[in-house]
C-alpha cells in the first residue's frame, strides 16, 4: 500500500483513506482471548507453519501435518473437532486464542441453473458474499467456479456497480478469503476447480491478503495457479507489484471503455490511472508472466456498446500487443441504476466488430443469480432487505442475452 501513496485522484485517495481507517479500527478492536493475544487463525497457514506451531506447543512436527489435513481436507470447523489430536493439544491451542477461522453460512440462495450465492457471517457480524457457479462441459467434465470477495463492500464506486453503491466496510483477511472457497466446496460437496476474484471489493486495494490467500488456495487447497483469476479496475502500481510475483494466474482488467474520457465517466477512479499507463502495465504483466491479460467490458446500452466503441477498442488493444482477450458482459440492471441492458443484436454486432479485427471475444453467460448478484456486480441487497429464501418463488431469474 505504501507504493500507492502518491495517488491523488479523489475516488482513489478516498478509497485509500478508508482502507487505512478500516485497518486502524481493526487493530484497535478489543482483543478476544486475552488482552495480550488477538485471535489467531489456523486457516491460511501452510504445512511448514503448522508443523512449527505444533513444535511450539511441545508436540512433534507430524501433528502439524495432521492439523493441515484437518483444516484443508477434512475441513473441520472447530479445534475441538480435531479428534486425531491429543485433547491437551486442542485445549492448549484454544487457550492461546487459536481458532480455525471458519464462519457460519448466514444464508444461501440457489438459482434454477444451480448457481449458489452464499453469505458468510464474519466474526464482526459483517456479511460477505460468495458465488458458486457449476458448469457441466460438453465433454462431460465438471467445473465449479468460486467467485470470491476481497473486501466487505468496495470504496471505488464504479458507476454501474451495485457493490460500489453499497459503500465500504473493511478489507478481508486472508483466511476470510480462503474460507469462501471451502464454503462453496461444502455446499456443492465437490472441489472448487476455478477461483475468480470478482466478488465484492477491489482485490488490488487488499493485495497483501489476496496474495496470501492465493498462496494458500494454490498450495494448501490445491487449486492450480492457472485456474485462478485476479480482477481489477486498475490501481496505480499494483499490476507491476502483482507481476513481480510471477504468478501463473490470469489478470482480468475491467476496462468498460475504449478511451480515457468515457472510462472516467464509468470508472471514476480511472482519473488517477490514465488508460495508456494501465495498458502499458498490462503489456508488462504479459511480458513478465507470459500470461494473457483478459479485459472485462460491461456493455451499457447506448453508452459504450456502439460499433465505433468496438472499433476503437480493437485499435487500442492492437497498439499494446496481441495476447489479449475481451470478455463482454451485457449489463444486468440493478435497482437505482440509470444504465440499461443492451439488445442481443447490439451485443452480436460488438462481437463481430472485434472478431473481424482479430480480437478474441467471449460473452459472459448470464447465470441464474445475475439479475441481482453477478460477480463484480454484487449488491449488499441483504443489508436493505432480507435475502430471498431458497424456496421463494420470487427467486431471481436469468435474463436472456
Ligand atoms: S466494479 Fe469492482 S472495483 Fe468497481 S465498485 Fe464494483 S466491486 Fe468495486
Amino acid at each position: 500500500m505504501a507504493a500507492l501513496q502518491h495517488v491523488s485522484s479523489a475516488p482513489l485517495a478516498r478509497a485509500l483513506r478508508s482502507t487505512r481507517a478500516a485497518a486502524a479500527a481493526a487493530a484497535a478492536a478489543p482483543l478476544r482471548s486475552s488482552q495480550a493475544d488477538p485471535p489467531r487463525f489456523l486457516l491460511g497457514l501452510s504445512e511448514p507453519d503448522l508443523r512449527n506451531l505444533a513444535l511450539q506447543f511441545g508436540h512433534q512436527s507430524y501433528r502439524g501435518k495432521q492439523l493441515h489435513d484437518l483444516i484443508y481436507k477434512t475441513k473441520a470447523r472447530e479445534i475441538q473437532d480435531f479428534s486425531h489430536l491429543p485433547q491437551a493439544f486442542r485445549d492448549a491451542l484454544c487457550g492461546a486464542g487459536w481458532r480455525v477461522g471458519r464462519s457460519p453460512v448466514h444464508r444461501a440462495v440457489t438459482a434454477a441453473d444451480g448457481t449458489v450465492k452464499i453469505l458468510l457471517k464474519l466474526e464482526d457480524n459483517r456479511l460477505v458474499e460468495t458465488v458458486g457457479i457449476p458448469v457441466e462441459n460438453d465433454d462431460g467434465s465438471f467445473r465449479l467456479t468460486a467467485c470470491v470477495s476481497s473486501q466487505v463492500g468496495c470504496p471505488l464506486r464504479c458507476s454501474f456497480c451495485a457493490t460500489g453503491k453499497g459503500g465500504f466496510s473493511r478489507n478481508l483477511r486472508p483466511h476470510e478469503i480462503v474460507e469462501q472457497v471451502l464454503a462453496i466446496e461444502d455446499i456443492f460437496k465437490h472441489r472448487v476447480t476455478n477461483v475468480v476474484f470478482m466478488g465484492m471489493g477491489e482485490p488490488m486495494l487488499n493485495l497483501k491478503s489476496v496474495l496470501e490467500a492465493h498462496r494458500c488456495l494454490n498450495k494448501d487447497v490445491q487449486i492450480g495457479q492457472r485456474m485462478i483469476t485476479i480482477s481489477t479496475v486498475g490501481v496505480p502500481n499494483t499490476i507491476k507489484m502483482l507481476a513481480s510475483h510471477k504468478l501463473q494466474s490470469t489478470l482480468a482488467v475491467s476496462l468498460h471503455a475504449p478511451n480515457q474520457k468515457l472510462r472516467e465517466t464509468i470508472v471514476p477512479s480511472a482519473k488517477a490511472y490514465p488508460l495508456d499507463a494501465l495498458m502499458h502495465d498490462c503489456k508488462e504483466y504479459f511480458l513478465e508472466t507470459g500470461r494473457r491479460v483478459s479485459f472485462e467490458y460491461t456493455l451499457l446500452a447506448g453508452i459504450n456498446d456502439k460499433k465505433e466503441h468496438a472499433v476503437e477498442l480493437a485499435g487500442m488493444l492492437h497498439q499494446y500487443g496481441r495476447s489479449y482477450h475481451v470478455n463482454l458482459i451485457p449489463f444486468n440492471p440493478i435497482e437505482g441504476s440509470e444504465y440499461r441492458r443492451p439488445y442481443k443484436k447490439v451485443v452480436l454486432a460488438f462481437v463481430e466488430a472485434l472478431e473481424s479485427r482479430k480480437i478474441t471475444v467471449s460473452v459472459r453467460q448470464t447465470r441464474g443469480l445475475d439479475a441481482n448478484a453477478a460477480c463484480g456486480q454484487l449488491r449488499n441487497e441483504f443489508q436493505k432487505k432480507p435475502l430471498l429464501e431458497p424456496s421463494s418463488s420470487a427467486e431471481p431469474q436469468a435474463l436472456p442475452v
